[in-house]
């Protein structure tokens, strides 16, 4: 790990659990698989990959449950019940950042600090959706592939 490595911090929506990220956050990706959207209650989950070896629970991990089904666990706050990663046993090197946890501003061109309204994320969103739902008409049958 580099000394250079940018540290991101976050927390559950309690703040019971924060967490560390000393390095990297990989490219943000909407999943709209039918587990995401339940284990959030929204229309898509906000992922981003990170290193595994990089995350680092500072506060709370007395609070930090686990949901396992089929090889992967969705990390959750016992007590808020906010999502923060997932991981798998497929790949025990990477875990999937819910990035709506950061309190680092992680992605300055998708968030604006102190709005409320993030009109630009809101806009790539859209345009990831569509992207998706052509690819979805046209190659596949199964919303599940994304
Ligand atoms: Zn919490
Ligand atoms: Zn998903």
């Amino acid at each position: 790990m580099s000394l250079a490595a940018p540290i991101f911090q976050g927390s559950c929506l309690c703040g019971g659990i924060h967490y560390e990220i000393h390095g990297e956050i990989g490219d943000v990706i909407q999943c709209h698989c039918q587990r995401c959207r339940k284990a959030n209650g929204t229309a898509f989950a906000t992922n981003a990959p990170i290193s595994s070896a990089a995350f680092k629970i500072t506060q709370g991990e007395n609070l930090v449950k686990k949901f396992a089904a089929s090889g992967v666990y969705r990390w959750f706050c016992g007590e808020c019940g906010s999502p923060l990663i997932s991981s798998r046993d497929a790949q025990p090197e990477l875990y999937r950042l819910r990035i709506g946890t950061l309190d680092t501003i992680a992605v300055p061109q998708f968030f604006t600090r102190g709005s409320s309204f993030e009109l630009p994320l809101v806009l790539w969103v859209f345009y990831r959706v569509k992207i998706k739902l052509l690819k979805f008409f046209f190659q596949t049958n199964s919303l599940e592939l994304f």
